[in-house]
């Protein structure tokens, strides 16, 4: 089954999306749990989350993939950013209860001049504070382009930050095709190479969703700039055979091209006429 789906905004509500979602023929979505350039979050109403669940369950979607405020920084050398951090996570995480047992993703972040042993440490620090047994939420570490001094430009570095969190089961990595391209892994020329080293370093298992986005820019630039299904590098044949490859093609795939809803609607078309079952 194809899961596919893209960014909707939640200005008009968790019900709004799941319409909308309908009205472009996906069957998950994406969506930012509070501001993602500020960090401030509305109010959710219990029966318009309900009113979700209840498209969720009747229309079969995926699993959806909500995504933290880009303003999240675990990882910062300021204090009092690394604070909102946590404290914007923590209450992301209850919020996710509204819609149990879906997947919240977010970016490592910036180690900003600290080294990539004090990022990891303090990535870990955050998610040891912030998991709880309770939650029915799988927290993904989202797979980064490297630019400036992001973490998570490695499976290596993804994989480090898993080994020092003690709730393991909550975690997962949600592999993004433009980040992974400009951090400088081949998904044109060798897909299943790259997928054996994440299986090898992090375990396939941990895979549990995939933002397809194709990049404008060549492998290996660390520019994280997304671009249109096939007017990228990556190009559409590549990333058809993401979609279809057998230890991905059940996963979600959120749609994060510079695109409006019709342009959406049109990948998402394009999409399953290249699907097979
Ligand atoms: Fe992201
Ligand atoms: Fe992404
Ligand atoms: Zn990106």
């Amino acid at each position: 089954m194809l899961y596919i789906g893209c960014h909707l905004s939640y200005s008009k509500g968790y019900e709004a999306m799941g319409r909308q979602a309908l009205d472009i023929d996906a069957n998950t979505f994406a969506f930012f749990t509070r501001n993602p350039r500020g960090g401030s979050a509305k109010a959710i109403a219990p029966d318009d989350a309900a009113k979700l669940r209840d498209i969720l369950a009747e229309k079969n979607f995926g699993k959806l993939v909500a995504h933290a405020p880009y303003t999240m920084n675990p990882c910062a050398a300021d204090p009092n950013i690394r604070r909102f951090a946590r404290e914007a996570m923590a209450d992301d995480l209850v919020r996710m209860e509204f819609v149990p047992g879906n997947y919240y993703n977010f970016h490592p972040g910036s180690h900003v001049k600290q080294g990539t042993e004090i990022g990891i440490q303090l990535i870990t620090e955050q998610l040891n504070e912030c998991l709880t047994e309770e939650q029915s939420t799988t927290v993904l570490l989202e797979t980064m382009a490297g630019k400036g001094s992001e973490m998570g430009r490695t499976f290596e570095e993804i994989q480090a930050i898993i080994d020092g969190v003690q709730l393991k089961d909550k975690l997962g990595v949600c592999f993004d095709t433009c980040h992974v391209w400009d951090a400088g892994y081949d998904i044109v020329g060798s897909l299943e190479s790259v997928l054996e080293e994440f299986d090898r370093i992090i375990g396939i298992e941990r895979l549990k969703a995939v933002h397809l986005n194709d990049s404008k820019n060549p492998i290996g630039s660390h520019k994280d700039r997304h671009e249109i299904i096939g007017s990228g590098n990556i190009g559409a044949e590549a990333l058809i055979r993401v979609i279809n490859h057998p230890a991905l093609k059940n996963l979600p795939f959120i749609l994060e091209t510079p695109n409006d809803i019709d342009g959406y609607a049109k990948e998402i078309k394009f999409l399953r006429e290249n699907y097979s079952e």
